[in-house]
């Protein structure tokens, strides 16, 4: 039996689907890259703005096609498109024949026959890395309801996985090659205040940290209230953690953040980020913004626009709001400002930070880097170029000697606001890489 499963979405949608396609291959079935020669079409999709479930749409269209040129596939719909009530989609799809909310693989598997696989069967299905890379779910869920964010209303309320339960998927992933790890959260530094003696990420960090192989850790998304200084003093502490935090600020003014409902103002933002650069001056830091969100001024979104320019992010994640259907902010706040005006503060936030992120990559010309090899691509002289990342999450394309899962020192070459160039100049595997990874 053969399956396809198409992602859209965030970092946690990916490690989900990893976690069916684990599953699957446990259960004798293979991956396909094609729909139309798989038995099972998974599509796992994303809810946090309408352009992202317009293309799980337009998805289905075309699976609703190739039905209908004699395709005997069964079609499962599984991710944040799907709420506690499928009425409504089971009505505007009716060809799909599952419905799962996110990481409620049953369903999907009781639609190709499996009845009972045992409680035990999902929390002990590790996904199969492909990569020196991997993504590690530490806490599920979230309870912060921010008046736009249907995730809370998709993904349940906050749940951690047990220390013990993390470090075995860990221990799993390094056995299997893989270097680096990325803890994932909606908000990552709530992870353990639903556990028995209440540990935090650092916590967690600290357990991780000895686990042989692995050579990097990172932890996302990051929740300014939530990130104590205890957090960050483990950060710091630990040298396998990198110096990277992405702390999404959504707004730089305080009457929109409180119609946000996001718990804090800028002047607690100010002083998180203020700690982490005392004390890794070193540290990258990127956010998260939304512009035309209800009843935002021109002077609200000024208050964004001299946020970013003041604090220099080494990149934004810039979104115009999109209503989103059962959420708070659907339900109480008008969606008053106009297309063009969402889109014309879009591009000036675009605009802003493509200058700053170019000005903080430039400082790294002529510097040698930590790189982190994930892989080779072709390159525009018909050769091949390694590429990886930095403790910072820059990512480098490089010439010279590598090796997969290496950490290769890289001398800066070219920068722009996107990537890094370079030449590998001690092409060294401080991790011990001697045998060759399976990927
Ligand atoms: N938990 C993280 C946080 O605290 O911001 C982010 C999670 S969310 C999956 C990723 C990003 O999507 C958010 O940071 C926000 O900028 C954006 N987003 C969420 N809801 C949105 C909406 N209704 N319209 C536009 N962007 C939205
Ligand atoms: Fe959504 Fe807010 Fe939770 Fe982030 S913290 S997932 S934006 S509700």
């Amino acid at each position: 039996m053969r399956y396809h499963i198409w992602t859209v979405g965030c970092q946690m949608n990916v490690a989900d689907s990893q976690k069916l396609a684990a599953g699957l291959d446990r259960l004798g079935w293979a991956e396909v890259p094609a729909p139309e020669d798989a038995d099972l079409v998974v599509l796992n999709t994303c809810a946090i703005r309408d352009h992202a479930e317009q293309r799980a749409i337009g998805k289905l269209g075309t699976l609703k096609k190739l039905r209908k040129r004699g395709g005997e596939f069964t079609i499962a719909v599984m991710g944040c498109m799907v709420g506690l009530k499928t009425d409504d989609l089971q009505r505007r799809f009716p060809y799909v024949d599952v419905f799962a909310r996110p990481q409620q693989f049953e369903p999907i598997l009781q639609a190709v026959g499996y009845d009972d696989l045992g409680g035990e069967f999902w929390p002990a299905t590790f996904t199969t890395p492909d990569s020196p890379t991997a993504y590690v779910p530490i806490v599920h869920g979230c309870d912060k309801f921010c008046t736009y964010c249907i995730v809370p209303y998709r993904r349940g309320r906050e749940r951690s996985r047990t220390i013990d339960d993390v470090r075995a998927e860990v221990e799993h992933l390094a056995a299997r090659g893989v270097r680096e790890v990325t803890l994932l959260g909606q908000t990552v530094e709530a992870y353990g205040h639903d556990l028995d003696d209440h540990p935090d990420l650092g916590d967690l960090l600290g357990a991780l940290h000895d686990i042989d192989g692995i050579a990097r850790f990172r932890f996302l998304t990051s929740y300014p209230k939530d990130m104590t200084e205890r957090i960050i003093d483990a950060v710091a502490g630990l040298p396998k953690v990198c110096e990277y935090f992405n702390i999404p600020v959504q707004s730089g003014d305080d009457a929109v953040l409180d119609r946000m409902r996001r718990g804090y103002h800028i002047e607690l933002y100010r002083e998180k980020v203020d700690l982490i650069r005392r004390k890794m001056p070193g540290a990258a830091i990127t956010t998260d913004v939304i512009v035309g969100f209800c009843g935002e001024t021109d002077a609200e979104f000024q208050q964004t626009y001299d946020l970013l320019a003041e604090i220099e992010f080494d990149k934004v994640h810039v979104a115009a709001y999109s209503p989103r259907p059962g959420t708070i902010a659907y339900r109480t706040l008008a969606d008053d400002v106009p297309q063009e005006v969402k889109m014309a503060r879009l591009h000036a936030v675009e605009q802003l930070e493509a200058g700053i992120s170019a000005r903080i990559n430039a400082r790294l010309l002529g510097r040698d880097v930590e790189v982190l090899v994930e892989g080779q691509k072709p390159s525009p002289d018909g050769g091949m170029t390694w590429f990886g990342r930095t403790r910072q999450n820059k990512l480098v394309h490089f010439a010279g000697e590598a090796q997969l899962g290496s950490l290769t020192t890289v001398r800066i070459e070219r920068a722009t606001a996107w990537s890094l160039a370079g030449v590998a100049v001690v092409a060294g595997a401080r991790v011990d890489v001697a045998s060759p990874l399976p990927f």
